[in-house]
Formats: C-alpha cells, structure tokens, sequence
C-alpha cells in the first residue's frame, strides 16, 4: 500500500494517499507545481443531502500507517461524517455546512527542525487555496506528532490558515465534535453570523463555540461582535467572545470585565499575574503556548482571578494555555511594580508535568491556538525570526539552563487572593 517515496530531500516528491486506495506522486520542486500536485487528487469526500451535512475530506501522506489513516478516519465516521471520492479539493471546499478538510502527515515531517518549512512546501499552498476558496468556512486539521511539536512546523501551518496542528485523536474528536454541533445549528435567515466567514447560527451558543474554533488565529481585524454588535479590538476579540459563554444575551462591551466586588487591602487596584515555565527533565524542553492572532509563542500565564492565589493562578492558566497539569517547583522571579493608577505584581513559576504522559493541548479555543514543546536553541531561533510574543521564555530558559537560582516555593509571601481588578488588556505584557 505505502509507496517509497523519500521525502528528506530538498526537492522533494511527496507522495499523499487518499484512504485504501489511491496513492500518487507528484514532483513538488517548486511552487508552480503546487497546482499540479492539487490537480489531480482524488480523496474522500463526503455529503449529506440535508443543511446539516457533515463532510470529510481525508489526506494521507504515504508515510502514514493504515492504522493511523483507519483510526483517523473513524473518528469522524462515529460523529456521523461520511466520506466519498471527489475530484478535486476545490469542489470540497465550495461545500456548505461543516466541511473538514483532514490531512496526515505522518510521524516523520517535522521531526528536522528548521527543514519543516522546505517539507511542508507542498502542503502549504493548498492549504492556503481551501481557506481561500471556502472563505475560511472550511475547518482545517493536519494531523502528525512530527508538525505538531515542531514549533516551526506548526507555525507555518497555522499561519497559513490550518485551524489545527494536532497529534491527539481526542483532540480530534472533540474538534470534530464541535463542528458537527455548529453545523446542526445553521441556518439561513440568520439572526447570528461569524465575522469571520459568513457562517450563521441559530443560537448565540454556537457562535461562541464556533469564533474561537475556526477563527482564533486569524489576524484580520473584527470591529463588531455578531452577538451583541459592540466594538471590539482585535486582540481582545476571542476574549470578548468567550465572554458571552455564560451569557447568552446581548449586554455592553465591558460587563464582563466589571470590576470585582471585593475591597484590596490598599485603595490603589492592582493586577496581579502568574507567568509558569514548564520543563520536561527528560529532555529540557519548555512547554510554550501558542498565542492566538499570530501573535507567537509565550509561557502559559495571565491574570490571577478573583479567589485565586498567584500559586493557583498560575497552575490554571498552563491547564488552560497549554492543556497540562503542572506542580510548580520552584520561583523564577516575584515583582512587585507600583504603577501611576494601580499596583502590578507578576510572578514567575517554573514548573513540571504532573504527569508527564498527559498530552500538551492542540485544540485551539479563546486561550490559545495550541502549545509545542521547545528546546533552548528553538527558542533562540523563534526568537530572531520575530515568532516570540515576548522575550521572558528566552529569558527564563536562559537562566535557568545556566544554573542560575531558583527560590523556593516556601520563600513566597502569603499575599492571600491576588486577583485582578483593573483591566490592563492595553498595556504590553512584555
Ligand atoms: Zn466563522
Ligand atoms: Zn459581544
């Protein structure tokens, strides 16, 4: 079944199989063969008749195993996507409904960093057409353990509007999922449309779930939320979004970030934040997040909330950024900044897995667009080529693998609850 197309080289030929049955190589040397290399797949494709179709359309890259390609397959099957032949990608992505474009890379690509960029040329421009073509309402997945933990590979991936970089058939399931949930909530004389992509939605529920799903790593500028028509900033959008989850009614920008009720100790407010470097002791890589809005890659970290230590804050934010449990090990740096309107107080933890087996987080949501583990020299690289959000990972990465001190958690003050109760969304979190 598989054939032996290397795949190493710098003029590469790659080959990608659809299901059981088809396999062909196309020459991908240079960039005017990419239509070449889209022209003439066949892959599975598949429709239903009603508004709420739910299609899949299946790579595979030939270094996938049968039972990678089966698994992948039937955990779309079981959520009621179907699969058919079609001849081309485009006539896939000109689908209405919930239209999943799944491409499998195999274990390997990747896996040389800083070569990704050169594999996964051949990819990239159809990726690139699909979003194009749907108008980003196709939901696009690249499933590979290689490009999902080489930061480079998954930046590339995403920035050309691959919606997730995934290695986990959990994260999978559950992405499809929510596709299929949007989908059976379409409609057409829509009360409710995605910004984004022309979409529409019944309830203002699916929407929530839709934007950060299919959106959260775009970089145009949204000015109006389709829930409750308020302005919102960029930045703050996917925030903004998630702050209708518990609240399904249209309310004024800002409701949601109403200051506490609580009095601080001090009349001056102060925003507090727990920053958290995960290592792995096995290799010495770090545990970073990918920020959403091309933003870059930073240590999983934010604001403490109300009701919170900056100890607990900081265990929350990794779980949410970068999906895993942590233990925090030890205290990097603790700053206490007076400010002109409100005093800011910023720790810095490093940490470790709770359990080291537990996948890293590839299901991209309002926190974030997924997390890659990263050694010291990745960092170094990420950070000439401008794909940090900040310099504290390369900073704390540094001085930590310079054997420099780490306080210990019994040294930190008890400040008690450290929430926030200023909104500080403007100032640069550098
Ligand atoms: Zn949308
Ligand atoms: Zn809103």
């Amino acid at each position: 079944m598989t054939n032996q197309v290397s795949n190493n080289t710098e003029s590469s030929s790659v080959t990608v199989t659809t299901g059981h049955r088809h396999s062909r190589s196309v020459s991908t040397s240079n960039s005017s063969s990419s239509s070449a290399y889209h022209h003439g797949f066949p892959f599975f494709f598949s429709s239903r008749p009603s508004s709420s179709a739910m299609q899949l359309v299946f790579f595979a890259h030939e270094d996938t195993s049968e039972s990678t390609r089966a698994a992948l397959v039937q955990t779309a099957t079981q959520l009621g996507y179907t699969t058919v032949d079609v001849p081309s990608l485009e006539q896939a992505s000109s689908q209405r409904a919930a239209t999943v474009v799944l491409l499998s890379l195999g274990d390997k690509m990747g896996r040389t960093v800083l070569s990704a960029q050169d594999q996964l040329a051949p990819v990239l421009e159809p990726i690139k057409r699909i979003v194009k073509n749907s108008k980003k309402q196709t939901f696009v997945v690249v499933h590979g353990a290689g490009v999902t933990q080489d930061p480079f590979a998954r930046m590339g991936l995403t920035n050309c509007g691959a919606n997730m970089v995934t290695d986990n058939l959990e994260a999978l399931r559950e992405a499809l999922s929510q596709v299929a949930q949007g989908a059976a909530q379409v409609c057409t004389m829509p009360p409710l449309v995605c910004s984004y992509c022309g979409l529409c939605f019944d309830k203002a529920e699916a929407l929530v779930n839709h934007v950060p799903l299919y959106h959260v790593n775009d970089n145009d500028r949204r000015d109006t939320c389709g829930i409750c028509n308020d302005n919102v900033r960029q930045k703050s959008w996917p925030r903004h979004i998630h702050s209708h989850k518990h609240n399904d009614m249209p309310r004024k920008h800002g409701d949601a970030r109403k200051k506490h009720h609580h009095v601080q100790k001090e009349d001056m407010p102060f925003a507090s934040f727990a920053l958290v470097l995960i290592r792995r002791p096995s290799d010495g890589k770090f545990l970073l997040v990918q920020e959403f809005s091309n933003e870059g890659y930073w240590m999983p970290g934010g604001h403490v909330d109300q009701g919170e230590t900056l100890q607990q804050g900081g265990i929350r934010e990794a779980l949410e950024e970068v999906g895993v449990h942590v233990t925090l090990t030890g205290i990097l740096s603790l700053e206490y900044m007076p400010l002109p309107t409100y005093l800011r107080i910023t720790a810095v933890f490093l940490a470790e897995m709770t359990d080291p087996s537990e996948p890293n987080k590839t299901l991209p949501d309002f926190e974030s667009v997924g997390s890659a583990w990263v050694s010291l020299e990745e960092l170094k690289v990420l950070n000439k080529m401008n794909l940090l959000r900040g310099k504290e990972p390369l900073k704390w990465a540094t001085y930590l693998t310079e054997g420099k001190p780490v306080g210990s958690m019994e040294i930190l003050p008890d400040f008690g609850y450290l929430y926030t109760d200023v909104d500080d969304d403007d100032d640069d979190d550098d």
